[in-house]
């Protein structure tokens, strides 16, 4: 008798057969980051999104609760060999393609995720991906001035559709310092600089599914939902 086809199944597991691991190391440095004095000055918000000092370090919280896991995710590269990151808010993760947060270009991409999972925690549905990812890229702009680097210096990203995210968020983000009162024509910048990249093209009609942290994925299957 010819054997069943087994069944597809719905969720790639990634936990043991892919080798997704969380590093102690990781975690505590992601900690330490978020609680650090160039991470609790960030504080702005952008269209009803809130990133502030006080929501990143209730982020930490989370994580040493292990509400939120953190993941060494040695796939996750949008860009073959360069490893990124991502947040789901479908199992309360953060899965980061590297295991080390010494280089500044890591702990920029860990903080764009982060803000991910702040609004996460929040609840906060109604949000688009297209101002989720404007936040996220303006969080890790600051973070880089509140870590000494002054105008107008900025990290350069290979790609020219990133680099025009980065000039984006930069200008926005010296906006901010510079307590611009309506930075409307930084704001529209960066939303056309996210609509510019082919997978952010429908970012404007995309809404986020932040339902607050409720692991339900948390014994053993985890999502490949993954949430650039
Ligand atoms: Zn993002």
């Amino acid at each position: 008798m010819a054997k069943k086809k087994a069944k597809k199944p719905k969720w790639n597991f990634r936990e043991g057969d892919k080798g997704l691991i969380t590093k102690s190391s990781l975690t505590n440095a992601l900690i330490k980051l978020l609680r650090s004095p160039a991470v609790q000055s960030i504080n702005f918000v952008f269209n009803a999104i809130i990133v502030s000092g006080s929501r990143m370090a209730e982020l930490a919280r989370a994580i040493e609760k292990f509400e939120i896991i953190v993941y060494h995710d040695t796939k996750c590269a949008i860009v073959p060999g360069k490893f990124d990151g991502y947040y789901s808010a479908t199992d309360d993760a953060l899965y980061l393609g590297f295991d080390d947060l010494a280089p500044i270009d890591n702990r920029m991409l860990a903080l764009h995720e982060c803000v991910h999972a702040i609004s996460d925690i929040h609840g906060s549905a109604g949000i688009t991906k297209l101002d989720d990812e404007c936040a996220g890229y303006v969080a890790c702009a600051l973070y880089y001035r509140h870590a000494g680097h002054k105008y107008p210096k900025r990290p350069k990203a290979t790609l020219p559709l990133v680099d025009a995210i980065y000039q984006a968020a930069f200008n926005l983000a010296d906006a901010y310092l510079d307590k611009v009162a309506n930075p409307n024509n930084e704001v529209q910048a960066m939303r056309a600089a996210i609509l510019a990249v082919p997978i952010y093209k429908s970012a404007a009609k995309v809404t986020m599914a932040y339902n607050g942290l409720n692991h339900k994925m948390r014994s053993g299957e985890y999502a490949l939902a993954a949430s650039l």
